[in-house]
């Protein structure tokens, strides 16, 4: 388990906010970290269960029988999360994912859809609301999702070859399936989907091509991820890492490729477009180019800590406040307070150490969600 700041301590529950640190007070809509950087995008992990077993995230040696998922009455109510996400849209937030474990094994989801599309920005704009999944129940539930008021799905796949692809979630669940919840997606309005696929050297990256072939044209815009070291299960190594470059260089082999700006400033992926008019491709490359600069971007894991980098080993506890009775003023104060100290820059620091430096205890990506 990731080590807690406590934001206040518990006995003092009565007395919310003596405990808290100083920081600004009045949401503003325009809360800045100590490296100037603005809230922009909160990512809430709803559930730390999967039923797929990727071997990049949840390794079935590691999270096996015997693990101890979080008990029900740790993880945060539909309630608490919608509370706090209104608080994050009065300081900036405008982009809210929903994401795990498998958000979509989290019951009544489209309750807590529902709940979050009524917030508005510090602008009275609704917020960007999507969701991330591996598509497993996508297709049983695209239409309630989007009823609830979601916006768009980001799909993880890592392979069209079916026997790639059940290696890879390691149930051996077939590619149809979650091709077919893409399919649903779309067809009911959740789009543009885009595909995230992760890129290990040896085990999928000769999928590179085909998986750029199979979404040409449809309207899915696919992304490829470098494979990140995140947690400690993973057992990464840089070698396994297939740099963007190669990805790209690989892609323009068979298609010509042309830059596109960045459609929102903090933007995790490098926009491509085919020249031809076949859509458009994105690159994130977490490993070898680091994007911590406009980095906007906080996590709320599923027992509601409050984490400010995807590398980071402490997360805020922001439960105990909301469970110990604290005023909306008291959670506002606690956020501003986070976040106005906020100086994380991971991937800068590791790019600047030769991808050496590796922070011992890190938050596994199941449990902050990416
Ligand atoms: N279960 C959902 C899914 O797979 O989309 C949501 C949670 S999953 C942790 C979120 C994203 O993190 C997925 O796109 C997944 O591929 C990505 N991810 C997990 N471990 C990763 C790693 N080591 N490197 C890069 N991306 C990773
Ligand atoms: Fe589950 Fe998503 Fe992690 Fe795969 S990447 S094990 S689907 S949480
Ligand atoms: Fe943001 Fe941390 Fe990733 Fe840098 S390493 S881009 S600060 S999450």
């Amino acid at each position: 388990m990731p080590r807690v700041i406590p934001l206040i301590d518990q006995r003092l529950a009565s007395l919310a906010g003596r405990a808290l640190p100083h920081g600004p007070s009045a949401p503003t809509g325009h809360l800045l970290d100590g490296r100037g950087r603005p809230l922009r995008d909160l990512r809430i992990s709803v559930i730390d269960r999967c039923n797929f077993r990727c071997s990049y995230c949840m390794p079935k040696e590691k999270f096996g029988k015997d693990y101890r998922y979080l008990p029900h009455q740790a993880l945060l109510t539909f309630e608490e999360i919608s509370r706090l996400a209104r608080l994050f849209a009065a300081h900036g937030t405008r982009k809210l994912r929903l994401t795990g474990g498998e958000p979509l094994l989290r019951k009544d989801l489209e309750v807590l859809v529902a709940q979050l599309a009524a917030i508005r920005s510090a602008d009275g704009l609704p917020l960007d609301l999507t969701l991330t999944t591996n598509g497993s129940l996508l297709a049983r539930k695209a239409a309630t999702l989007r009823d609830a008021g979601l916006h768009r799905v980001t799909v993880s796949l890592d392979a069209l070859d079916d026997a790639v692809f059940r290696r890879m979630n390691d149930v051996d669940f077939p590619v149809a399936d979650v091709l077919h919840g893409i399919e649903v997606a779309q067809a009911v309005g959740l789009g543009p989907v885009k595909v995230n696929m992760v890129v290990k050297r040896g085990v999928n990256d000769h999928e590179i091509v085909a998986m750029a072939r199979h979404f040409r044209g449809t309207g899915v815009v696919l992304r490829f991820i470098e494979y990140m070291d995140v947690g400690s299960s993973n057992g990464w190594r840089m070698a396994d890492v297939v740099p963007s470059r190669e990805v790209l260089a690989r892609l323009s082999a068979h298609w010509t490729l042309e830059p596109l700006d960045a459609s929102t400033p903090g933007e995790t992926a490098q926009r491509w477009a085919y020249a031809d008019g076949g859509g458009e491709i994105g690159l994130i490359s977490s490993v070898t180019q680091a994007f911590c600069g406009d980095c906007n971007r906080a996590r709320l894991s599923t027992e509601g800590q409050l984490f400010l980098c995807l590398f980071a080993n402490r997360g805020h506890d922001l439960r105990s406040l909301l469970r110990g009775g604290a005023s909306d003023e008291t959670l506002s104060r606690a956020i501003a307070a986070v976040w106005s100290g906020r100086q994380d820059h991971y991937s800068e620091q590791r790019g600047a150490a030769g991808a050496e430096i590796q922070p011992e205890d890190r938050i596994e990506m199941s449990y902050i969600g990416g």
